[in-house]
């Protein structure tokens, strides 16, 4: 039986205590995460459902984004992109040969100069 010297011992015990600590706390870790990636997926498949509700609803109030709320989590992710506005109809336009000035297609005399176009 080899003599062991009572700070051995102590070593070894805040070793074990350390490791039993450490395991604690990466458990306790994931639990956290898991509820919180739990959270996200909530939050988002609210969004959507809200989203497909109606798509021009808009953003929350910024009252209901207050410290540690879930809407103040994901304000930095990726803002919902903005709805496509009607496509543009490209307006054509007639540059009288006088005065270079842009007249639209429709018109007939130039606004600028009045030459014909
Ligand atoms: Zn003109």
């Amino acid at each position: 039986m080899p003599n062991i010297p009572p700070t051995a011992w102590a070593i070894g015990a805040l070793a074990v205590l350390y490791i039993a600590v450490r395991i604690w706390a990466t458990r306790a870790e994931d639990r956290r995460r898991a509820a919180h990636e739990e959270r996200m997926q909530k939050l988002m498949a609210e969004r959507e459902a809200a989203q497909l509700e109606d798509e021009s609803a808009a953003e929350p109030p910024d009252s209901a984004i207050g410290p540690g709320s879930l809407a103040a989590v994901t304000s930095d992710k990726d803002p919902k992109p903005e709805r496509a506005a009607s496509p543009q109809v490209p307006q054509v336009k007639v540059r009288c040969r006088a005065c270079k000035t842009l007249n639209d297609e429709s018109a007939t005399t130039c606004a600028e100069c009045g030459a014909e176009l």
